[in-house]
């Protein structure tokens, strides 16, 4: 459960982040490796203050870089 950073309310979330307009979500990528996406990225909402944080859920192809970064 994530809880808000500003006024510590449980935020509702599993929340997508999309282009306005368009049905695309987000994704964070490497620098210089665009097609490799190494998670789609989420968002979370407090409901009493509005305060709004992405986060990304699948964690795992993220964390093989910096295994592969520390051999
Ligand atoms: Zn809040």
């Amino acid at each position: 459960m994530r809880r808000c950073l500003r006024c510590d309310e449980e935020m509702i979330e599993d929340l997508d982040v999309k282009v306005e307009g368009k049905a695309y979500g987000l994704k964070v990528t490497q620098e210089g490796i665009f097609k490799d996406s190494l998670g789609k990225l989420k968002c979370a909402v407090c409901l009493k203050c509005g305060y709004t944080e992405t986060y990304v859920k699948n964690l795992s192809k993220i964390r093989s870089l910096m295994i592969n970064k520390n051999n």
